[in-house]
């Protein structure tokens, strides 16, 4: 099949994915599907700080939107500690996870993360990865991250874990290639949270909004599992049910937290 923006006259034989920007192969890399509404890049912006400041990502991990007007590429910002990501950090990456056209900027190892999800759930405009502290034990243990209070309703339908090692044996841990990325998105399947073993976790939502509150709150529910599972048993978690009521409930009101998270920090 033909890359996008090639007509059949003059389409090179084979599209090569990498490397970026074709560099040295004559094969040009997509072209950037245009600006995108500079309220929407805004709040990627805040996301990217908020939730550095709420603890979830820290010198790693990164947050992306699917491009508004392209649904296979997507905005993720260079190679940049999310507390310190401004406007003219955000770049502009097509479906195989590479930069478009024109764009030289060093980016994050593990954009393919983002790609992968943004192909296999259309339903999905924004992604969170991040190695927030307290749902790393949960990647490693038998004991699956249950939902336990309202908040984390989301949380009852299940949480996968995914292990690199099941497909790619030994590695680094890092989801660095598509096949890695589209593995992950696969675990994954139709939840909210997948958990990385032995790495971190990936968030996903239907807004940018969502999926910040989703990634604050998967740590926070995490964080009190762990306490939970101190104090007398058997512990009882909500069930599938009352975690659709209560996301549901709860979503009608994220402006709320949105505005407090988004307070706190500066978006430039
Ligand atoms: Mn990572």
């Amino acid at each position: 099949m033909l890359p996008f923006w090639r007509c059949g006259c003059c389409a090179p034989s084979g599209f090569v994915a990498s490397p970026v920007d074709g560099a040295g192969s004559g094969i040009r890399r997509p072209d950037s599907a245009g600006p995108v509404d500079a309220g929407l890049l805004g709040d990627l912006v805040a996301a990217n700080r908020i939730l550095a400041d709420q603890g979830v990502l820290d010198g790693y991990g990164h947050v992306s939107i699917r491009h508004p007007a392209k649904a296979d590429h997507f905005i993720l910002s260079r190679s940049l500690a999310p507390a310190l990501v401004r406007r003219a950090d955000l770049m502009e990456f097509a479906s195989d996870s590479e930069p478009v056209a024109g764009e030289t900027r060093l980016s994050y190892l593990e954009r393919y993360i983002h790609g992968e999800i943004y192909r296999a759930r259309p339903d999905v405009m924004a992604v969170v990865h991040s190695h927030s502290p307290s749902v790393i034990p949960f990647g490693i243990s038998r004991t699956p991250m249950q939902a336990l209070f309202h908040m984390s309703g989301f949380l009852a339908q299940g949480v996968p874990i995914f292990d690199i090692r099941e497909k790619f044996g030994f590695t680094d841990m890092l989801i660095s290639n598509n096949a890695m990325g589209a593995a992950l998105a696969q675990a994954l399947a139709g939840k909210p949270v997948a958990l990385m073993r032995g790495h971190g976790n990936v968030v996903v939502g239907s807004t940018i909004q969502e999926v910040v509150y989703r990634a604050i709150y998967t740590e926070e529910n995490a964080r009190l599992q762990k306490l939970a599972m101190g104090l007398e048993g058997p512990l009882t978690y909500l069930s599938p049910e009352e975690g659709a009521r209560a996301d549901a409930t709860v979503m009608k009101t994220i402006a709320r937290p949105w505005e407090l998270w988004k307070a706190r920090v500066s978006v430039e």
